[in-house]
């Protein structure tokens, strides 16, 4: 009998990138590969917790088995502050992750094919190569915010950035010709200096190209039918999407989440009419200063339909992750229900979905998109207005909201934009279609589906 293939994943800490990397997990578990998968120690520990109160979880027998690795940081550090965050990770991680993996063979037996690397801790590529073992990296956005990335040097050379990463003027440029025209409202980067106050990330990127020899394969979460100019941009670039999780197993059905699922809310969408209720959620970051959140509930009351939210809340309420927010006393919520973390796959595909109100997170697009359900975009940091164009302009499946002179997004807006968008029966036929295009790519014969048995074969020479 042939000894299965084993393959390290590491993910680094945001659960955008956690989610995706573990569904790739299950798809190798079901080609028969083994996973060691690794969170930092913080991480981990929020997945197991979020576990807790669910029948089955995983099991030791699981074929992927959890690890973790301090990310150097003390128990009390703020690891919301990215840019430190990253940087202790950087540091301390790559010595203990050649430790785990001497460990891993020496204690366990475990001989590595494989691993697979998350971008943000491409440094690990460096330790594959030492140790030769192959080594991939898995790109946790879209091929467009990936191309870009890979364009700096080109972009400060055309006068379209700063050597800060920033643009210089607001003016539309193209990649290539195979590219649609981009505004510099996309770099991406640039959305992320207000919250981390500077250019962590885009010198995180800068560092990465210079120093990170060019992967086999860069894995990412998209397909052919959404970003084809992208694709062919950057060599090497594998599209294995859509991403979607498989609730076939409910064993599996919450391992790599941070917050526990409320699986209630199921219960009350199969209560809902076909096609009724207005479904939000803005992913594991996205804080609201009150008076917007106040507005957003009261726009819900006007809209006058049910609705799903989810408010996220840690069980440590001084978290920096926390929304220190409430809810204003007119708001009565009688037509809606609020959870604290959703199954957001499971709700996405639930008939009585009528639209998606989203921080447009990568993962939140397309799941968004596999679901066929219409987008209200709302967002609030780095590549989410990226994919905001995408979906409003590009793909045609959403709409945004248009704040006033304050920068408020007021609740007479939110009740238009949701009328509006329910009532475009070419918004949600577009959908659709799009829905079946990217579900195909899953099917045998599927491009993502074919790509994903190269890459296994690959993993198996
Ligand atoms: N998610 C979830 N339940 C929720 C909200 C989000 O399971 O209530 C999942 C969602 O399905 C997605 C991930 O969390 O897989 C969020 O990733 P995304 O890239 O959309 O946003 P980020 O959290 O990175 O901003």
């Amino acid at each position: 009998m042939s000894v299965p293939t084993t393959v390290l994943v590491l993910a680094s800490p945001g659960q955008g990138h956690v989610n995706p990397l573990m569904i790739l997990s299950q798809r190798l578990v079901e080609y028969g590969c083994n996973i060691i998968f690794v969170n930092t120690e913080s991480i981990h520990n929020k997945v197991i917790t979020s576990m807790g109160n669910q029948e089955g979880g995983f099991t030791e027998q699981s074929r992927i088995k959890l690890v973790s690795i301090p990310d150097g940081l003390g128990p009390d550090a703020d690891r919301s502050n990215l840019g430190e965050l990253l940087d202790s990770i950087m540091k301390s991680m790559p010595a203990k992750l050649e430790k785990l993996i001497e460990d891993l063979r020496l204690k366990d037996g475990v001989t590595l094919s494989c691993i697979v690397i998350d971008v943000v801790v491409a440094w690990a590529l460096e330790i594959a190569r030492k140790i030769g073992i192959k080594g991939v990296l898995f790109y946790p956005s879209s091929a467009t915010a990936l191309a870009l990335q890979h364009s700096i040097p080109k972009l400060i050379e055309d006068g379209i950035i700063d050597s800060n990463g920033l643009p210089i003027t607001q003016k539309t440029f193209q990649l290539s010709p195979s590219f649609p025209p981009m505004d510099t409202t996309c770099i991406w980067w640039a959305k992320t200096y207000p919250l981390l106050h500077g250019n962590e990330i885009f010198n995180q990127f800068v560092h990465l190209m210079q120093t990170v020899e060019p992967p086999e394969w860069w894995l990412c979460n998209s397909t052919p039918d959404l970003e084809p100019g992208a694709l062919s941009y950057t060599p090497k670039l594998l599209p294995i999407g859509p991403l979607l999780r498989s609730y076939e197993d409910d064993k599996e059905r919450s391992l790599g989440q941070f917050w526990e699922e409320d699986l209630s809310c199921i219960n009350w969408l199969d209560q809902q009419p076909h096609a009724s209720v207005v479904y939000l959620a803005f992913g594991s970051s996205t804080l609201f200063d009150n008076k917007q959140f106040a507005e957003l509930a009261l726009g819900l009351e006007l809209a006058n339909r049910p609705f799903l939210w989810v408010v996220r809340q840690d069980s440590d309420s001084d978290s920096d992750y926390n929304n220190k927010v409430s809810l204003p006393n007119e708001f009565k919520g009688n037509q809606g229900k609020i959870v604290k973390w959703a199954p957001q796959q499971k709700v996405l595909s639930h008939p009585a979905i009528a639209c998606f109100v989203s921080h447009c997170g990568w993962n939140s697009t397309i799941e968004g998109l596999s679901n066929g359900v219409p987008f209200l975009c709302w967002p609030y940091f780095a590549d989410q207005f990226l994919n905001k164009t995408y979906i409003c302009d590009a793909l045609k499946v959403g709409l945004g909201f248009d704040s006033d002179e304050t920068g408020l997004i007021s609740h007479e807006e939110i009740k238009d934009k949701v009328d509006k968008v329910l009532k475009d029966g070419n918004i949600r036929s577009r959908a659709h279609v799009l829905k079946e295009k990217l579900l195909n790519n899953l099917k045998d014969g599927g491009t993502s589906s074919e790509n994903l048995n190269k890459f296994v074969k690959w993993l198996n020479e």
